[in-house]
């Protein structure tokens, strides 16, 4: 919040030019709305994705996490975030489960 420009309507966003692809951000979300992918064009290829935006429950723990301030999380105020689900909380265990990419 105030560090990165919010883009429209988005409950969690990536500056990926800050991003340094460490995974702590997937490693603390409850929802699996975040998974790493594969990205050959960055140094450690891969680089962090917003996979489920509809899943995020707006916890912060990203945000908060985030050694880079390269992820941000949308103000209560300006977004109406989910509820948690089982099935986003299963996402999360498979997610981790596949050491943070994609499943
Ligand atoms: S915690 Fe920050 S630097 Fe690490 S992968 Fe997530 S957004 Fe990138
Ligand atoms: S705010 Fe919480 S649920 Fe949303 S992406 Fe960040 S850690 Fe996951």
């Amino acid at each position: 919040m105030g560090l990165l420009q919010a883009p429209n309507n988005t409950p969690v966003w990536v500056n990926e030019n800050r991003c340094k692809a460490c995974d702590l951000c997937v490693s603390v979300c409850p929802t699996g709305t975040l998974a790493m992918r594969l990205d050959e064009h960055r140094v450690l290829g891969k680089m962090v994705e917003v996979l489920h935006p509809e899943s995020c429950i707006g916890c912060q723990e990203c945000e908060l996490h985030c050694p880079d301030f390269a992820i941000a999380v949308a103000d209560r105020k300006e977004f109406k975030f989910a509820k948690l689900t089982d099935e986003a909380k299963q996402r999360a265990e498979a997610i981790k489960a596949n050491g943070y990419m994609v499943v």
